[in-house]
Order: structure tokens, then sequence, then C-alpha cells
């Protein structure tokens, strides 16, 4: 399977927006600078929501502003509407996310509209990218994409609908989200085969929660049918605020161990980033992390980082 594979670090918006730690913005900086060293290419680096809300994100201009001085980093930016899609621009990330929920109650209690009103923000956003001059990419995210916590079944017409609505919109990429961990492979298998064929080469990322340990089978069910950018969050960071314990997202340095024993192509170097999730794990402490290979190591012979072509 020689391919390349994009891994984004979203480890410091889903991971860290769900802790009560706030992380210092030097911390934060440090972990882009050195994810960066260690070969990650493409990192969201927080959410443009109301300090109020979300004080772990109250810095997100700032880290973006540092993010920016990085060459070769693509940095992305959570944008609940658009207002923050107005501190987004200024910025100038080099894209911005608007996230849906396919769950109508999940949308509702979240970010209290109807997705469809999600989509017309969207539409708003585009004519502010486009009056503005900026390159800022505009991704829409369909979220609980295969089942919600509050409403329960997610109908994928429903979620198909959507991610319609949003490329129409304006959308200049879209993605799909397992938020709440119930996806399986074979329903993976079947709606990110529609949505590739729906979205061609707007299709953008896939967003995979190990709340039941299938995060990684799920990546590779979606590696299968053609998706090559995956959401991860170093030390599995993030879980849910409603679920005690759940993991977060996929582990990014054991989503770029098995991607690279399959001989993908990540750019990372795994032990530079091992580095890098101990450091994090030391800040955070009292908070759980994840993931697997932090505790066996690499295997004996494995190389590290793949060589450059
Ligand atoms: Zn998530």
């Amino acid at each position: 399977m020689a391919m390349d594979v994009v891994i984004r670090e979203v480890g410091l918006r889903d991971g860290l927006q769900s802790l009560p730690t706030v992380v210092t913005t030097d911390r934060k900086r440090t972990w882009i600078r050195e994810a960066v060293g260690a070969g990650v290419r493409e990192i969201e680096v927080g959410s443009f929501v109301p300090a109020k809300l979300l004080p772990q994100m109250a810095d997100t201009g700032d880290v973006l502003g540092f993010a920016k001085t990085l060459p070769g980093l693509f940095a992305s930016v959570l944008v609940p509407n658009l207002r923050g899609a107005e501190a987004a621009l200024a910025s100038s990330a080099d894209l911005m996310i608007l996230p849906l929920s396919a769950s109508h109650a999940h949308n509702l209690a979240n970010l209290r509209k109807t997705p469809d009103d999600v989509v017309a923000e969207l539409g708003r956003i585009r004519a502010a990218r486009d009056a503005s001059g900026r390159k800022t990419l505009i991704e829409g995210g369909v979220g609980t994409a295969f089942g919600c916590t509050l409403q329960g079944r997610v109908e994928p017409a429903e979620v198909l609908r959507l991610m319609q609505a949003l490329l129409d919109a304006g959308a200049d990429r879209v993605s799909l989200a397992d938020t709440t961990g119930y996806a399986d492979p074979a329903a993976v298998s079947r709606l990110f085969e529609q949505v590739m064929k729906l979205a061609g080469d707007r299709f953008w990322c896939g967003h995979f929660h190990d709340t039941r340990g299938l995060a990684l089978a799920n990546v590779l069910a979606a590696l299968q049918v053609g998706v090559r950018r995956f959401d991860a969050s170093l030390a599995g960071i993030g879980g849910c605020p409603h679920a005690p314990g759940a993991s977060g997202n996929v582990a990014t340095e054991d989503l770029a161990f098995m991607l690279q024993a399959m001989g993908c192509e990540t750019g990372i170097d795994l032990d530079a980033l091992l580095g890098l999730r101990a450091r994090v794990a030391s800040w955070l402490v009292g908070e759980p992390t994840h993931g697997a290979l932090w505790r066996a190591g690499l295997p004996k012979g494995f190389a590290s980082a793949v060589p450059a072509a």
C-alpha cells in the first residue's frame, strides 16, 4: 500500500478543548514547533470560539499567528460561525473548518442552530472569504455521521444531503467525522464510498474517535475506499465530556505507526513524535491519555522515519 497519507494533528483543538487543563500558549507553540520538526505538515491549531465558552482556546489568534511563521506548515482552525471565520481570515489561516452535525439534536445542543442554518452560515462565510481576497480554504465538516449520543441513529441519506448542501453553498472541501465513536469498518466503507463519489476531489478528511476501540480499523476501511487524509490527536486526547474515560481521536502516533508499517508515506519521524508525546503527556497530569505505541515502543529494526524520496 505505498501511497502518501496526510495526518492532520487536531490535538490542540479537538483534544485540548474537552480537557479542563488549560495548556499555556508557550507550550502550544512548543507542541506545534516540535510536531513540525517531527514531520507533521498539517495542524488544526485551535478554535475561534468565545473565550468564556472555551477558555482553553482563548489564545487561538496568537497560536495561529505563531503557526503561520513556520514554513511548510498548513495551519487550520475551527470556526463555529461567520464571526469566527472573520478572525480566521484576519489571521490568514490556511483553512477554516465549519462543523455541522448531521444529528439535528446534536447540532441544536452544540450550536443552537439546525444543520440547514449552518449550511446558510457557510454561504455567508464563502461570501466573506471571497470579498476578503484571502486564500483561506473553507472546509465543511459533517459530524455525528454514524450516530449520536443524543439522537441515536443518524440516517446516511441525511449525511449525504447535508454534504451536498455544503458543497452547493461554497465549501472548498468537505469532511466526515465519527464524533461519537459509533462507526464500524463496514459502515465506514459504505458511507465513505458514497461521500467520495459525491464530493470527488473536494473530499478532504476522515475523522475518527476511538471511543469504542475501532478508530484504527475505521481508518483502514476509509483508506481502502480512497481517503488519504486523517485527523488524529497526539496521545489520543480528547474524549467526550458526556462519556467519562472515553478515548479521544485516534492517537497520532499509533496512526502514523500503522500507516508506516503498511508502507504508506506520512513524512513523520516516529521517534521524534514519541518524544513529543511524552512531553505533551507531562503537561496533562491527571488527564487520561491513550494509545499503544508509547507503551510498547517501535518493533526491533523498525525504521523510525521513512527516508525522503
Ligand atoms: Zn472530534
